[in-house]
Protein backbone atom coordinates (compact mmCIF):
# COMPACT_ATOMS: atom_id res chain seq x y z
CA UNK A 1 0.00 0.00 0.00
CA UNK A 2 1.44 3.35 -1.00
CA UNK A 3 1.36 5.48 1.87
CA UNK A 4 3.32 8.52 0.36
CA UNK A 5 3.35 9.92 -3.21
CA UNK A 6 5.14 12.39 -4.72
CA UNK A 7 5.70 13.52 -8.10
CA UNK A 8 7.15 16.27 -10.22
CA UNK A 9 8.70 17.97 -6.71
CA UNK A 10 10.63 21.12 -8.04
CA UNK A 11 11.97 24.17 -5.51
CA UNK A 12 14.05 27.00 -5.83
CA UNK A 13 16.31 29.74 -3.87
CA UNK A 14 16.68 32.57 -5.91
CA UNK A 15 18.61 31.21 -9.11
CA UNK A 16 19.47 27.64 -7.04
CA UNK A 17 17.27 24.94 -8.04
CA UNK A 18 17.12 23.02 -5.29
CA UNK A 19 15.29 20.09 -6.03
CA UNK A 20 13.78 19.69 -9.61
CA UNK A 21 10.99 17.05 -10.61
CA UNK A 22 11.50 14.73 -8.00
CA UNK A 23 9.30 11.70 -7.70
CA UNK A 24 9.11 8.88 -5.56
CA UNK A 25 6.27 6.92 -3.23
CA UNK A 26 6.75 4.92 0.19
CA UNK A 27 4.53 1.91 0.81
CA UNK A 28 3.45 0.92 4.27
CA UNK A 29 6.66 -1.16 6.50
CA UNK A 30 8.97 -0.04 3.80
CA UNK A 31 12.30 1.73 4.39
CA UNK A 32 12.95 4.31 2.05
CA UNK A 33 16.73 5.83 2.33
CA UNK A 34 17.12 9.35 0.49
CA UNK A 35 20.70 9.78 -0.17
CA UNK A 36 23.08 12.33 -2.13
CA UNK A 37 26.11 14.62 -1.59
CA UNK A 38 25.60 17.79 0.51
CA UNK A 39 23.70 20.35 -1.29
CA UNK A 40 21.71 17.65 -2.86
CA UNK A 41 18.46 19.23 -2.04
CA UNK A 42 17.68 16.30 0.86
CA UNK A 43 16.50 18.56 3.67
CA UNK A 44 14.74 21.01 0.99
CA UNK A 45 12.59 18.08 0.26
CA UNK A 46 11.69 16.92 3.65
CA UNK A 47 11.01 20.61 4.21
CA UNK A 48 8.23 20.27 1.32
CA UNK A 49 6.98 17.13 3.07
CA UNK A 50 6.62 18.25 6.49
CA UNK A 51 5.04 21.20 5.48
CA UNK A 52 7.59 23.89 6.65
CA UNK A 53 8.25 24.91 3.04
CA UNK A 54 5.81 25.11 0.43
CA UNK A 55 7.14 23.71 -2.97
CA UNK A 56 6.89 25.76 -6.30
CA UNK A 57 5.33 22.77 -8.41
CA UNK A 58 4.78 19.04 -7.78
CA UNK A 59 2.28 17.10 -5.78
CA UNK A 60 2.51 15.27 -2.63
CA UNK A 61 -0.24 13.05 -1.35
CA UNK A 62 -0.46 10.61 2.06
CA UNK A 63 -3.15 7.95 1.21
CA UNK A 64 -4.26 10.13 -1.89
CA UNK A 65 -4.78 13.38 -0.17
CA UNK A 66 -2.81 16.19 -1.16
CA UNK A 67 -0.46 17.84 1.93
CA UNK A 68 -0.02 21.03 -0.73
CA UNK A 69 -0.28 23.91 1.39
CA UNK A 70 -1.28 22.29 4.78
CA UNK A 71 0.56 23.72 7.93
CA UNK A 72 3.50 21.30 10.04
CA UNK A 73 0.59 20.90 12.68
CA UNK A 74 -1.98 19.68 10.19
CA UNK A 75 0.63 17.15 8.66
CA UNK A 76 1.59 15.99 11.68
CA UNK A 77 -2.27 15.32 12.79
CA UNK A 78 -2.71 13.14 9.77
CA UNK A 79 0.26 11.10 11.20
CA UNK A 80 3.19 12.21 9.84
CA UNK A 81 5.91 11.80 12.31
CA UNK A 82 9.08 13.91 11.98
CA UNK A 83 11.93 12.19 14.61
CA UNK A 84 15.56 13.65 16.16
CA UNK A 85 16.09 16.92 14.21
CA UNK A 86 13.95 18.83 17.15
CA UNK A 87 14.76 18.02 20.34
CA UNK A 88 11.07 16.97 21.20
CA UNK A 89 11.51 16.12 25.02
CA UNK A 90 11.22 18.08 28.08
CA UNK A 91 14.63 17.84 30.07
CA UNK A 92 13.12 18.37 33.36
CA UNK A 93 10.70 15.83 33.00
CA UNK A 94 10.62 12.00 32.95
CA UNK A 95 11.22 9.77 30.23
CA UNK A 96 8.01 8.61 31.43
CA UNK A 97 6.52 11.73 31.54
CA UNK A 98 8.07 12.40 28.06
CA UNK A 99 6.03 10.04 26.60
CA UNK A 100 2.68 10.48 28.81
CA UNK A 101 2.82 13.93 27.41
CA UNK A 102 2.59 12.88 23.70
CA UNK A 103 0.13 10.48 24.34
CA UNK A 104 -1.72 12.91 25.92
CA UNK A 105 -1.02 15.34 23.20
CA UNK A 106 -2.16 12.84 20.12
CA UNK A 107 -5.62 11.97 22.10
CA UNK A 108 -5.86 15.60 21.92
CA UNK A 109 -6.38 15.62 25.75
CA UNK A 110 -6.13 18.03 28.62
CA UNK A 111 -4.23 16.93 31.89
CA UNK A 112 -7.62 16.76 33.99
CA UNK A 113 -8.42 17.78 37.10
CA UNK A 114 -9.92 14.41 38.58
CA UNK A 115 -7.34 12.40 37.61
CA UNK A 116 -3.17 13.14 38.24
CA UNK A 117 -1.43 13.47 35.32
CA UNK A 118 1.07 10.96 36.49
CA UNK A 119 -1.35 8.20 36.30
CA UNK A 120 -2.61 9.26 32.69
CA UNK A 121 -1.48 6.87 29.73
CA UNK A 122 1.25 5.73 32.11
CA UNK A 123 0.95 2.10 31.49
CA UNK A 124 0.65 2.92 26.97
CA UNK A 125 3.82 5.06 28.43
CA UNK A 126 5.64 1.84 29.61
CA UNK A 127 4.77 -0.15 26.67
CA UNK A 128 5.94 2.42 24.15
CA UNK A 129 9.20 2.46 26.59
CA UNK A 130 9.71 -1.58 26.70
CA UNK A 131 9.72 -1.73 22.85
CA UNK A 132 12.50 0.99 22.45
CA UNK A 133 14.34 -0.36 25.27
CA UNK A 134 13.95 2.21 27.19
CA UNK A 135 11.45 0.88 30.34
CA UNK A 136 14.61 0.55 33.13
CA UNK A 137 15.26 4.14 32.39
CA UNK A 138 11.73 5.74 32.79
CA UNK A 139 12.17 7.48 36.24
CA UNK A 140 15.31 9.36 34.96
CA UNK A 141 15.19 12.78 33.85
CA UNK A 142 15.74 13.58 29.98
CA UNK A 143 18.55 15.92 30.94
CA UNK A 144 20.45 13.33 32.09
CA UNK A 145 20.26 10.76 29.08
CA UNK A 146 23.39 9.64 27.25
CA UNK A 147 22.49 11.09 23.31
CA UNK A 148 21.91 7.66 22.15
CA UNK A 149 19.15 6.88 24.78
CA UNK A 150 17.98 10.32 24.32
CA UNK A 151 17.31 9.30 20.61
CA UNK A 152 15.37 6.04 21.29
CA UNK A 153 13.53 8.66 24.12
CA UNK A 154 12.26 10.59 20.64
CA UNK A 155 11.98 7.53 18.78
CA UNK A 156 8.91 6.55 21.58
CA UNK A 157 7.49 10.32 21.39
CA UNK A 158 7.13 9.64 17.27
CA UNK A 159 5.60 6.70 17.70
CA UNK A 160 3.26 7.78 20.54
CA UNK A 161 1.20 9.92 17.62
CA UNK A 162 0.63 6.50 15.93
CA UNK A 163 2.04 7.70 12.90
CA UNK A 164 1.68 6.02 9.13
CA UNK A 165 4.69 7.85 7.81
CA UNK A 166 8.07 8.80 9.39
CA UNK A 167 10.40 11.39 7.94
CA UNK A 168 13.25 11.16 9.49
CA UNK A 169 16.34 13.90 8.55
CA UNK A 170 20.16 12.66 9.39
CA UNK A 171 18.37 10.86 12.25
CA UNK A 172 21.77 9.81 13.79
CA UNK A 173 23.85 12.65 13.11
CA UNK A 174 25.95 13.38 16.19
CA UNK A 175 26.26 9.33 17.14
CA UNK A 176 29.15 6.80 16.77
CA UNK A 177 29.23 4.32 14.09
CA UNK A 178 27.75 1.75 16.06
CA UNK A 179 25.12 3.77 17.75
CA UNK A 180 23.78 4.27 14.41
CA UNK A 181 23.45 1.07 13.28
CA UNK A 182 21.49 0.10 16.36
CA UNK A 183 19.14 2.98 16.43
CA UNK A 184 18.41 2.42 12.43
CA UNK A 185 18.12 -1.35 13.42
CA UNK A 186 15.59 -0.55 15.92
CA UNK A 187 13.38 1.80 14.12
CA UNK A 188 13.61 -0.71 11.44
CA UNK A 189 12.19 -3.35 13.68
CA UNK A 190 9.31 -0.65 14.88
CA UNK A 191 8.33 0.06 11.37
CA UNK A 192 7.70 -2.94 10.12
CA UNK A 193 5.80 -4.28 13.19
CA UNK A 194 3.95 -1.19 13.07
CA UNK A 195 3.46 -0.66 8.90
CA UNK A 196 4.90 2.34 9.14
CA UNK A 197 6.29 3.91 6.11
CA UNK A 198 10.06 5.49 6.44
CA UNK A 199 11.94 8.22 4.83
CA UNK A 200 15.00 9.18 5.91
CA UNK A 201 18.42 10.22 5.04
CA UNK A 202 21.57 9.27 6.24
CA UNK A 203 25.55 10.18 5.52
CA UNK A 204 26.84 6.89 6.57
CA UNK A 205 26.77 4.36 4.03
CA UNK A 206 26.96 1.11 6.22
CA UNK A 207 23.09 1.94 7.95
CA UNK A 208 21.90 2.89 4.49
CA UNK A 209 22.87 -0.67 2.87
CA UNK A 210 22.18 -2.50 6.14
CA UNK A 211 18.32 -0.76 6.39
CA UNK A 212 17.25 0.26 3.77
CA UNK A 213 14.59 -1.64 1.84
CA UNK A 214 15.18 0.59 -0.96
CA UNK A 215 17.27 4.14 -1.76
CA UNK A 216 16.85 6.98 -4.18
CA UNK A 217 19.49 9.10 -5.05
CA UNK A 218 19.73 13.24 -5.54
CA UNK A 219 22.21 15.12 -7.05
CA UNK A 220 22.10 18.86 -7.44
CA UNK A 221 18.04 18.90 -7.28
CA UNK A 222 17.55 15.58 -9.57
CA UNK A 223 17.22 12.26 -8.91
CA UNK A 224 19.70 10.36 -10.62
CA UNK A 225 19.09 6.22 -9.78
CA UNK A 226 16.50 4.23 -7.55
CA UNK A 227 16.27 0.69 -6.56
CA UNK A 228 17.59 -1.66 -3.97
CA UNK A 229 21.01 -1.39 -2.26
CA UNK A 230 22.88 -4.03 -4.19
CA UNK A 231 21.33 -2.13 -7.60
CA UNK A 232 22.29 1.58 -5.96
CA UNK A 233 25.30 0.20 -5.30
CA UNK A 234 26.09 -0.98 -8.46
CA UNK A 235 24.97 1.76 -10.42
CA UNK A 236 27.86 3.91 -12.54
CA UNK A 237 26.38 7.19 -11.66
CA UNK A 238 26.02 7.16 -8.34
CA UNK A 239 29.56 5.88 -7.93
CA UNK A 240 30.71 9.03 -10.02
CA UNK A 241 29.09 11.12 -7.84
CA UNK A 242 30.51 9.79 -4.46
CA UNK A 243 34.09 9.59 -6.51
CA UNK A 244 34.30 13.34 -5.15
CA UNK A 245 33.67 12.29 -0.58
CA UNK A 246 36.56 9.15 -1.22
CA UNK A 247 35.33 7.38 2.34
CA UNK A 248 31.49 7.27 1.25
CA UNK A 249 32.86 6.21 -2.02
CA UNK A 250 34.58 3.20 -0.54
CA UNK A 251 31.09 2.15 1.44
CA UNK A 252 29.27 2.54 -1.94
CA UNK A 253 31.68 0.14 -3.23
CA UNK A 254 30.99 -2.14 -0.40
CA UNK A 255 34.68 -2.16 0.44
P1 LIG B 1 21.04 18.60 1.51
O1 LIG B 1 20.10 18.44 2.66
O2 LIG B 1 20.98 17.49 0.52
O3 LIG B 1 22.46 18.80 1.99
P2 LIG B 1 19.66 21.11 1.03
O4 LIG B 1 18.27 20.72 0.68
O5 LIG B 1 19.90 21.60 2.41
O6 LIG B 1 20.66 19.92 0.69
O7 LIG B 1 20.15 22.25 0.02
C1 LIG B 1 19.97 22.14 -1.39
C2 LIG B 1 20.41 23.45 -2.03
O8 LIG B 1 19.49 24.48 -1.71
C3 LIG B 1 21.78 23.95 -1.60
O9 LIG B 1 22.39 24.58 -2.69
C4 LIG B 1 21.43 24.94 -0.53
O10 LIG B 1 22.44 25.91 -0.42
C5 LIG B 1 20.14 25.54 -1.03
N1 LIG B 1 19.25 25.98 0.04
C6 LIG B 1 18.65 25.18 0.95
N2 LIG B 1 17.85 25.89 1.77
C7 LIG B 1 17.94 27.18 1.37
C8 LIG B 1 17.34 28.41 1.80
N3 LIG B 1 16.48 28.44 2.82
N4 LIG B 1 17.69 29.55 1.15
C9 LIG B 1 18.53 29.51 0.11
N5 LIG B 1 19.12 28.41 -0.36
C10 LIG B 1 18.84 27.24 0.25
MG1 LIG C 1 20.36 18.23 4.70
Amino acid sequence: MTVLAVSGLCKSFGGVQAVQDVGFSVAAGELLALIGPNGAGKSTCFNMLNGQLRPDGGSITLLGRSLIGMAPRDIWRLGVGRTFQITATFNSMTVRENIQMALLSHHNRLISFWRPATEMYRDEAMALLERVGMADQSERPCGILAYGDLKRVELAVALANQPGLLLMDEPTAGMAPNERIALMGLTARLARQDNIAVLFTEHDMDVVFAQADRIIVLNRGRLIAEGSPEEVRANPEVQAVYLGSGATYAAVEGH
